[in-house]
């Protein structure tokens, strides 16, 4: 759609032809969410296709991934056969419906978004990622997964800040994973997301749940839960009262589906070994 209020667009070449951040600007990824409602807040968007930050880099040391990365490109290149856990992330692609913002969104413009049904989200959780985030004025941290969202479209990112580039150790991409989603229609927006890694040489397990609360959670556990624990530990985690509920669904029934998904999910992470 055609955003009224914006007058400018810019696409730099470099970091340091932007200046200091002003009010009004965005920054522009794959647009297909800046572009598919009105933005009356933003004048200007900082387009960052120029700055050459699409990378999709795989290394002995572990995955990184560009501000500027389409998703659909996890779903191209050849990984290490040890890397069992790359599907989480190529699950957060193929739950997402729609081919056109498969083939035009970003994998972290849809973590800066931050929507609580966001399919991303849980699985960096899962795959201990950590994100390296940049200021107009050159300067940068490194913050985990686990501490960047911290609500429904609220993130740590300060005025201009960008999440600029993912990063996943190759440790953690040799756990076995399994992604379960539920939403009432098939296209539609989730009410629950359970991401279970298992490391079949430790025994540990990482469950990283996201829709049914506002910010994703990470739950994990040492040795494998039997149900009962599993049970328990949701309720420590996530209560019914820290559910989302509206006109989708009420908070118990999120609640009920994420305890539902989990016992799933952490079986099938499980089992796929054994069906190799
Ligand atoms: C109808 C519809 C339904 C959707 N349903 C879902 C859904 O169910 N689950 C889901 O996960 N997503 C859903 N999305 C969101 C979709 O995944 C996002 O549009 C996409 O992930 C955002 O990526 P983008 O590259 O297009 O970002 P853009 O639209 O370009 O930007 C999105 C926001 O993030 C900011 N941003 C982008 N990249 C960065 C960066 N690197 N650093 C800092 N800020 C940045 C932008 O300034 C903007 O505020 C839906 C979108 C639409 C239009």
């Amino acid at each position: 759609m055609d955003l009224h209020s914006v007058t400018a667009y810019w696409q730099p070449t470099q970091l340091n032809e932007i200046g200091p951040w002003q009010p009004g600007w965005a920054w522009l990824a794959g647009g297909t969410w800046l572009f598919s409602e009105p933005q009356p807040q933003i004048t200007t968007l900082i387009d960052m296709q120029g700055l050459g930050w699409s990378e999709l880099e795989i290394t002995v040391e572990g995955l990184s991934i560009g501000a500027g990365c389409v998703m659909s490109r996890l779903l191209e290149m050849p990984y290490p056969d040890r890397w069992t856990g790359i599907t989480a992330l190529q699950s957060a692609v193929h739950e997402l419906a729609s081919f056109k913002v498969q083939n035009m969104a970003t994998i972290a413009g849809n973590l800066c978004l931050a929507l609580p049904a966001g399919t991303f989200a849980p699985a960096m959780l899962v795959l201990g990622a950590s994100y390296e985030l940049l200021s107009p004025d050159g300067t940068s941290r490194q913050v985990s997964a686990a501490t960047f969202q911290t609500g429904a479209r609220r993130t740590i990112l300060r005025p201009g800040e960008v999440l600029r580039k993912i990063w996943v150790p190759a440790a953690n991409l040799e756990w076995r994973v399994n992604y379960q989603r539920l939403c009432i229609a098939a296209f539609g927006i989730a009410l629950s997301i359970v991401v279970t890694a298992y490391n079949p040489r430790t025994h540990q397990v990482r469950v990283g749940i996201g829709a049914c609360v506002p910010a994703p959670r990470l739950i994990e556990f040492d040795p494998v839960p039997d149900d009962n624990a599993l049970i328990a530990a949701l309720n420590t985690h996530i209560p019914v009262s820290d559910c989302l509920a509206d006109e989708l669904a009420s908070a118990l029934y999120r609640h009920h589906v994420t305890q539902v998904l989990m016992q799933r999910s952490l079986q099938a992470a499980i089992e796929q070994g054994n069906a190799i």
